[in-house]
């Protein structure tokens, strides 16, 4: 069976297991390692370990019950605000159409309507709010939340390289829409990616490459091994043209 996840209130990614809900703890190239998020109110010392979408190892013990309506809650609140961010329902149909599905048990634990009705505009205001676009590098700020995968692995890291400030300079000046659908996209993009490898690595083959696909592949490879002989703007520029974001952008 594959992982199954939810978001927290704060967007952090955790792992459903049994009724319990765990935070990622640390990751090697092989394995992630999971703590229960109970570790601080409760101080609970359970443990998991992940390799390649599965439950490889379970350490230690929890000190307290699961709680199966719990989970059933976050799963909900999560679908609630999907719905919210998806959809123009108005918030009391999406209200609704969560509760049908819910087990008594879980129905006791929900927030109560005009909270959820909170949540559901917040969530609205948040999905329409990206930051104002910036018009030069003194006023760009990388809120948190650009700057991490969906899997809260550092995504974006800054050097202090004059070349690589330069061309993000000029992505800024050419931005269109706007910068912040473009990081965003180079997001949804990695989570793909890091799909993908994981297949892979679990012994899926990849899918035949089309022509194009291959030519650019020959074409980058070429750039990559010319890389002592070219300056760094040079060099990126290069890679630059082999890549198409308008997919995406548009
Ligand atoms: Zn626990």
């Amino acid at each position: 069976m594959s992982l199954e996840f939810v978001y927290s209130e704060k967007g952090k990614r955790k792992l459903i297991d049994s009724g319990h809900l765990f935070v990622k703890d640390a990751a090697t190239e092989e394995k992630t390692f999971w703590k229960c998020d109970q570790y601080q109110n409760l101080v609970c010392r359970a443990r998991l370990h992940t390799r390649h979408d599965k439950i490889v190892k379970r350490v230690g013990e929890h000190n307290h019950a699961g709680n199966a309506a719990r989970v059933e809650v976050v799963k909900v609140v999560n679908q609630m605000k999907n719905d919210a961010r998806e959809t123009q329902d108005v918030p009391q149909r999406i209200i609704t159409n969560s509760f049908i599905s819910l087990s008594q048990a879980a129905s006791g634990l929900m927030p109560n309507i005009s909270i959820l009705k909170k949540t559901i505009r917040n969530t609205r205001r948040l999905a329409d709010r990206a930051p104002p676009n910036p018009n030069s590098l003194v006023d760009l700020v990388i809120p948190n939340d650009y700057q991490i995968t969906h899997h809260d692995d550092q995504f974006l890291m800054f050097d202090s390289n004059d070349g690589w400030h330069r061309a993000f300079s000029e992505l800024i000046g050419a931005s269109h829409p706007t910068v912040w659908k473009f990081i965003s996209s180079l997001k949804d993009e990695q989570a793909l990616n890091e799909g993908k490898i994981e297949q892979y690595v679990a012994g899926a083959n990849p899918p035949p490459s089309k022509k194009v696909y291959r030519d650019t592949a020959v074409r980058i490879k070429r750039i990559v091994q010319d890389y002592d002989n070219r300056d760094r703007m040079d060099y990126l520029r290069g890679l630059a043209h082999n890549f198409n974001f308008k997919a995406h952008l548009s």
